[in-house]
């Protein structure tokens, strides 16, 4: 379980309620809603995080889905918020007056403008809304924020594009972003809303782009500000693999089974031998308790 995941990482999690008082932490959740029960009826909403987590370890992602267990929280990434905030107002400019964005000419992309849609807001809206699209004849809603997209002028197709934050000493070489195991995820997010925006009934360009901020670590001074260097980092996005997962995914939910844990995972490793430390420090004050009463 990734419960103790923040406690390795002494990120103490304390629940509070909407006063920002201290409550008692159950560690289920409170809203029945966000529970999946076996062969339910109703519609239920998978996000593309939820999707990713059932790819990182399937047991994690039932424990929440379906048992209804509350992780503890991770706190917000304001700094990378705000580079995403302030991108959105750039391109929401562009986006206005229908004209490519000064990252377009410097990458040669003279003919694509921000994709003006009615809907862009909602499909912006991780949390509420996102892209949204029926998986088959199940009652499973796939959803997923995207950043923004971009419309190319003469052939109308759509851009899919993430925007990411990150602080690297040096230049970032595209091949190495793409190719480094920690941006497997990333790849799989793009892979995603390439599947739900075909899905909905759009035509997709095969070229989506991460917009990559690097802060510049090795300058001389902080002076309130940080500086940025921009890269436009093409990636071939693919859906072939998506639906055999999704229809795994889905009979997962529909069973009553908790499956086995990713083995990798640190933090389970963590809660077992915090479970053995805890167990036998009870065991010893049993028998020093025992042993004081006879
Ligand atoms: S292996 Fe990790 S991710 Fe899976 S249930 Fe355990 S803590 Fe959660």
């Amino acid at each position: 379980m990734y419960v103790l995941r923040w406690i390795k990482d002494l990120m103490i999690d304390l629940k509070r309620n909407s006063k920002k008082e201290p409550i008692e932490a159950t560690g289920l959740r409170s809203r029945a809603s966000s529970r999946y029960s076996p062969n339910q009826k109703e519609d239920f909403k998978i996000s593309r995080g939820r999707f990713s987590n059932f790819l990182t370890c399937k047991r994690c992602f039932y424990l929440d889905r379906v048992k209804g267990l509350d992780p503890p929280g991770t706190p917000g990434w304001t700094l990378n918020e705000t580079t995403d905030l302030l991108l959105k107002k750039e391109f929401d400019y562009c986006r206005e007056r229908q004209i490519p964005h000064r990252l377009f000419i410097e990458n040669q992309l003279s003919n694509v403008v921000p994709f003006d849609h009615p809907d862009i807001d909602n499909w912006r809206d991780s949390l509420h809304k996102g892209l949204m699209l029926r998986h088959k004849d199940t009652n499973i809603i796939l959803t997923g924020g995207v950043d923004d997209i971009w419309q190319h002028n003469i052939s109308e197709q759509l851009i899919i594009v993430d925007y990411k934050s990150q602080a690297k000493v040096g230049k970032v070489d595209k091949q190495d972003y793409l190719e480094d195991p920690y941006h497997e995820a990333y790849k799989i997010q793009m892979d995603f809303y390439a599947y739900l925006l075909f899905g909905m009934g759009f035509d997709v360009h095969q070229t989506s782009y991460f917009l990559v901020c690097n802060a510049k670590r090795d300058d001389q001074e902080f002076n309130k500000r940080m500086n940025f260097d921009e890269y436009l980092v093409p990636y071939k996005w693919s859906t072939d693999w998506i639906e055999k997962k999704i229809d795994e995914m889905v009979n997962l939910m529909n069973n009553s089974q908790i499956p086995e844990p990713n083995p990798c995972c640190k933090n389970c490793a963590y809660a077992e031998q915090y479970s053995k430390v805890i167990g036998n420090e009870f065991k010893e004050d049993k028998v020093e308790i025992q042993g004081s009463l006879f």
